[in-house]
């Protein structure tokens, strides 16, 4: 293994982003010396380990707080990951329905309208009633009052993903090549530097120095951003999501009709990707001063990252004093709290499951994940979706949901990125990567 070395690009992160881009590189670009570096001794030990996030790989099709624009975007991006994961991980992922559901006129009559806007762009989308909601998935229809209106989108790509697994099988197929990479576990980044046109990335255990450098990491993300002078307008609101489990109460993905202001607020439910006889029920939104979940020594890295100016403190104000957060975010701090947390919950549960009991649920201890929203303090808002800075030849992406399902097709656009700083000796193998991913975007129709 090299130590002292120089590479070409380094990553730093080994979720499924940072290993992701780390495959992307080494099979499509001429790209020789590649290192990545991660501080826990596996792959995947944060948000995208399984038990920490929702498993979805998200379309776009039942999301029903994505615009048409933004389900294309995802829709592309999500093809591109199945294709993958048919052909190199197949273990990675299970299969079944996925429905999203609206319960009386006010949500049917808004799904109606979704549907005729969305079924073009989603052929396999079909709109169902009581009675094959039923079939489907009886424990949704069974003791509900049948004067309640009902309607529900169905597909069948209702796609359930190890992102763990995901992760692991990024890194093997990284190695199925001529390429020096090296793969750093157990060590963590401690500071990135620019000297003379070349970054020194210091670890744990050594230092190393690369011509550019993608920080994949995260929240953290935005800690070296700062650190460098970059993305200094930006805060992290880190939302926690929890979940309850309970066992087979579902044969698929159930989702609920989104609140437009907020992303992550409507909990849905579907069997575990490891054990489809266990049901989740999440996740919830409890803001906490967290970087990494049941990781208490992040609070510090939270505290660094925070704005601490005017600016920066009116806009968490104005973010979280909004009428529709506020309501959500405090109904949420209920649903951790022991024994009167789990009957809160269960009425959010019985939306999805109406004869859902107390007794058959339990809270999951230990799992669940930080959602890293980001602030803007210029605008003063909540930005919803992935967030990247792009630096003189560094790249910081930090990656709420959807990162996981949109990974490859990031990786590819982060690559070109890096294609550029590094200059005209490299390359990315465009009709390559046409040819493998089946892509359909604009790029691979020329
Ligand atoms: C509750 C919840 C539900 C979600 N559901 C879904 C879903 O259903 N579908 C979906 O697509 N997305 C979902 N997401 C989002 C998805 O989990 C993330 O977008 C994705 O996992 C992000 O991957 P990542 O590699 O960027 O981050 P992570 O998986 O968090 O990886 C970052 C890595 O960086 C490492 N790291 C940090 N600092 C350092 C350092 N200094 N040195 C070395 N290593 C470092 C960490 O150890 C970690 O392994 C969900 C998220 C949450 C929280």
């Amino acid at each position: 293994m090299a130590q002292e070395e120089k590479y070409n690009v380094i990553i730093i992160g080994g979720g499924v982003t940072g290993t992701a881009l780390l495959y992307v590189l080494s099979r499509y670009t001429n790209i020789s010396r590649i290192a990545i570096f991660e501080k826990y001794n596996e792959a995947a030990m944060v948000n995208s380990h399984y038990d920490n996030n929702s498993q979805t790989l998200h379309f776009g099709d039942i999301e029903t707080n994505y615009t048409l624009e933004k389900a294309k975007r995802v829709k592309e991006a999500a093809d591109i990951l199945v294709r993958y994961l048919k052909s190199y991980a197949p273990n990675a992922f299970t299969k079944g329905s996925k429905m999203v559901l609206a319960i009386g006129k006010k949500e049917t009559r808004e799904l109606e309208k979704r549907y005729e806007e969305f079924h073009t762009l989603f052929p396999k989308l079909k709109k169902i009633e009581r009675d094959q909601i039923s079939k489907l998935e009886p424990n949704v229809v069974k003791g509900r009052d049948y004067r309640e209106n009902l309607l529900a989108l169905v597909t069948e790509d209702g796609y359930a993903v190890n992102y763990k697994a995901l992760s692991e099988s990024f890194i093997r197929e990284s190695r199925v090549t001529d390429k020096e990479i090296d793969i750093f576990f157990g060590t963590e980044v401690k500071e990135i530097k620019r000297k003379n046109e070349i970054y020194a990335v210091n670890t744990s255990k050594s230092s190393f120095s690369a011509d550019v450098v993608a920080v994949m990491a995260g929240p953290h993300s935005l800690i070296f951003a700062h650190s460098l002078g970059y993305g200094k307008h930006f805060g992290i609101l880190p939302v926690a999501g929890s979940f309850y489990c309970a066992d087979n109460l579902l044969n698929g993905k159930v989702y609920t009709m989104q609140i437009k202001k907020l992303p992550f607020a409507a909990i849905h439910g579907d069997p575990d990707v490891n054990n489809r006889a266990e049901t989740r029920f999440g996740p919830t939104a409890k803001v906490l001063p967290l970087f990494e979940r049941h990781n208490y020594r992040t609070i510090a890295d939270f505290i660094k990252t925070s704005i601490w100016n005017l600016s920066g403190v009116f806009s968490l104000i104005k973010i979280i004093a909004d009428p529709t957060l506020f309501r959500y975010v405090f109904k949420n701090l209920a649903y951790d709290i022991p024994i009167i947390g789990k009957r809160f919950f269960l009425r959010s549960v019985r939306k999805i499951v109406p004869m859902a009991k107390y007794s058959s649920l339990h809270y999951g201890k230990g799992i669940g994940g930080i959602r890293p929203q980001i602030v803007n303090t210029k605008t003063m808002k909540l930005e919803m979706g992935e967030a990247e800075i792009v630096g003189d030849k560094i790249l910081f992406n930090i990656t709420p949901s959807p990162g996981a399902s949109v990974s490859l097709k990031n990786a590819e656009q982060d690559a070109l990125k890096i294609i550029n700083f590094l200059g005209d000796l490299f390359s990315f193998d465009q009709q390559k990567w046409c040819l493998d991913t089946g892509s359909t975007m604009l790029e691979c129709r020329e």
